[in-house]
């Protein structure tokens, strides 16, 4: 018999090995038949599990089950587990804003980051990464929605970002990172990764220096299908994985708040 969740709303249905492994083959098959449907090849695509608020004891499992790549929203968090786990083989993704203050511990933890979006974090970012005698693979966040509170560059903004970059040398820019508009109509979402697409074409062609590989980070657990049939190069999936999450997305996203009526 499965014991009830003591705490909180949601059940978790990630509580053992079997269910956590269960769940990350079916987020495979999903990215699979997914890529089949736009002629890609699936293996072109990163799956990175996204643990925020998963306990260490149950990120431990889900490596068991199967996941090498995790990513984290705070860096507080991720340095926190980046250090308790230190004795696991896994790769570690900061994929949310970061403040100017809290560089060094992005420097000191994080394989990559996806969600540089200043110059003055990619000033300090770089002065930490110097001093630590490493370099960071870095995607640029872009607003893909034309949300006002969203985090990211506007595309309009996008050249000139990544043509200040290349002064930097111990950043590697991989690509571009975007949260799509969370709209009932996928028509609207998917909008929202075709223009991240457009807007690494254009990079391209404009000097392929700029962009690196050209990677797109986009997609997670409701959206993820669209962001591959668009060309996304690596999904963030947390809640398809790992089960829902306690707290809100506003948590992580001031623009999910600024959805509610009212708020
Ligand atoms: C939480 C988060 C995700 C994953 O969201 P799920 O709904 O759990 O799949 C993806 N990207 C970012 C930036 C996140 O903060």
């Amino acid at each position: 018999m499965n014991s009830q969740p003591r705490t909180g709303a949601y059940p978790q249905p990630g509580n053992d090995v079997a269910v956590l492994a269960a769940n990350l083959a079916g987020v495979r098959a999903r990215i699979a038949a997914a890529a089949d449907r736009a002629g890609r090849d699936a293996s072109a695509i990163r799956l990175l599990a996204v643990s925020k608020t998963v306990p260490e004891d149950r990120i431990r499992l889900a490596v068991e089950a199967g996941c090498r790549e995790l990513g984290e929203n705070k860096v507080q968090e991720l340095a926190r587990k980046h250090a308790n786990l230190a004795d696991l083989d896994v790769s570690w993704s900061l994929i949310g804003h970061l403040q100017t203050n809290k560089a060094r511990d992005a420097a000191a933890c994080a394989d990559d980051f996806h969600a540089l979006d200043s110059v003055r974090l990619a000033e300090a970012l770089d002065r930490r990464l110097d001093v630590a005698g490493r370099s960071l693979a870095v995607y640029v966040q872009v607003n893909t929605s034309g949300e006002p509170s969203k985090f990211g560059l506007p595309p309009d903004e996008l050249l000139g970002f990544l043509s200040e970059l290349t002064r930097f040398e111990t950043l590697e820019v991989r690509g571009l990172m975007t949260l799509a508009a969370l709209d009932p109509d996928p028509e609207r979402t998917r909008r929202c990764f075709a223009l991240l697409r457009t807007l690494r074409d254009q990079a391209r062609d404009h000097d392929p220096a700029l962009i690196g590989p050209g990677e797109l980070s986009m997609g997670m657990s409701g959206d993820f299908e669209l962001a591959i049939e668009e060309g996304s190069t690596c999904v963030r999936v947390g809640q398809a994985i790992f089960g829902p999450r306690h707290l809100p997305d506003s948590h992580y996203w001031p623009e999910a708040r600024d959805l509610t009526p009212g708020a």
